[in-house]
């Protein structure tokens, strides 16, 4: 199942057409056995409930009537708290046990409704089934006999259920996305490509969060956590960083900037396992990597402006010249084939980053611009 677009809004998969199945099942077998030899009436509320009522009772497994009903309001009358109008109800239903066959229940006040119109039609007994229900919405008391499945107090289309007129065609249920849309960067290049001074442009201009996991390990390692010593070992030999350890902490970084309009990811994913990872964090903020943006420089450049950086930034892995060419072999051997994973989804964007600082950020922003 695939994120669907209806209308202005976007909604992503929620509740598959087998796990429908199961509910509507469990629920007529659950009502056939409570109401025994009865033949009730089921009355479906339109029109979000056809779909349901169509299954429930195809699964029923004995003889039953069927009939819908319409609630509607009066013309000009478009307040949900004002009393409605039915239509449809022409059948004598005295002394028959009626069962309600709701799609979804949330504020409960379509329900008000119905208890209101069913006390004149002297029936046996008022039964209320109901597909889904928004335990969090319900503002009433009236009991709900049968629920199929409980669900959050977010927006639902699909079997049944619209948005604006759409999606009650499909046969399965699907979520609004009420997350903002966002811009996530990976930026990538070798060590001393100049990843973090434009990172610093860049979070500026597109307000983003910077998250380098070199400067997160530097922190910890700086203030002695156990993280940082973990990650020393490896740091000081300019190798990777375990990467359970490296995922775990980036996850708790974008935790941590839960409001973001998104984020500038700098020396991370390095390997495809990463990779991976970050897509699954950005898919559980119903979001995604928008692009990879790499900075190409050559390796002579590279190593001439990290020994350069070493002589101020007091970084051992930029002070000798062995360590520095290991750190741009392990991006090579390592790191560059995740130029072929986002190119795959044409998502890599490689830009020139050799010249002045200034022009590189302006190349990186034609770039972003078009994203
Ligand atoms: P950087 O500041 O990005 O050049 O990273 C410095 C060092 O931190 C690297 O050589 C690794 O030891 C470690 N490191 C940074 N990011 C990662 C990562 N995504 N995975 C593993 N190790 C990392």
């Amino acid at each position: 199942m695939q994120t669907i677009t209806l209308h202005d809004k976007q909604f992503k998969p929620f509740i598959s057409e087998s796990e429908l199945d199961d509910a509507v099942t469990k629920m007529a077998n659950q009502v056939a056995h409570d109401l025994g030899d009865e033949v009730p009436v089921f009355i479906g509320i339109l029109n979000g409930s056809f779909m349901l009522v169509s299954d429930f009772v195809k699964k029923y497994p004995k003889p039953c009537e069927v009939t819908f009903i319409k609630l509607a309001s009066y013309e000009g009358v478009k307040s949900t708290e004002d009393i409605q109008r039915l239509i449809g109800l022409t059948q004598d239903l005295t002394g028959r046990t009626v069962v309600i066959l709701e799609d979804i229940i949330d504020t409960g006040n379509t329900l008000e409704e119905v208890h209101r119109i069913f006390k004149s039609e002297n029936v046996k007994q008022l039964l209320i089934a109901t597909l889904f229900y928004k335990p969090e919405a319900y503002k009433k008391d009236f009991k709900l006999h049968y629920v199929g499945l409980e669900i959050p107090n977010k927006f639902i289309v699909g079997y049944g259920l619209d948005y604006d007129g759409l999606g009650r065609d499909l046969p399965a249920v699907y979520q609004l996305k009420t997350t903002q849309h966002m811009t996530n960067l990976v930026l990538f290049g070798p060590p001393g490509a100049g990843k973090g001074t434009q990172a610093n442009f860049l979070k500026e201009k597109y307000d983003l969060v910077h998250i380098s996991t070199g400067d997160v390990f530097r922190y910890n390692i700086k203030n002695q956590t156990a993280l940082g010593t973990l990650a020393k070992s490896y740091m000081d030999k300019g190798h990777l960083v375990p990467d359970q350890v490296t995922i775990d902490m980036l996850e708790a970084e974008v935790e941590r900037n839960a409001g973001a309009k998104g984020f500038i990811f700098d020396g991370f994913p390095r390997n495809e396992t990463q990779a991976i990872a970050l897509d699954k964090i950005m898919a559980s903020k119903d979001s995604e990597v928008s692009a990879m943006v790499a900075l190409e420089v050559e390796d002579e450049v590279l190593v001439q402006r990290l020994l350069e950086r070493g002589k101020t930034s007091g970084r051992k892995d930029d002070s000798d010249e062995s360590i520095i060419r290991n750190r741009i072999k392990v991006y090579y051997n390592e790191t560059a084939i995740l130029k072929d994973y986002y190119a795959a989804q044409n998502k890599y964007f490689g830009v020139d980053g050799i010249g002045g600082i200034e022009d590189i950020t302006k190349r990186l922003n034609a770039v972003i611009d078009k994203l």
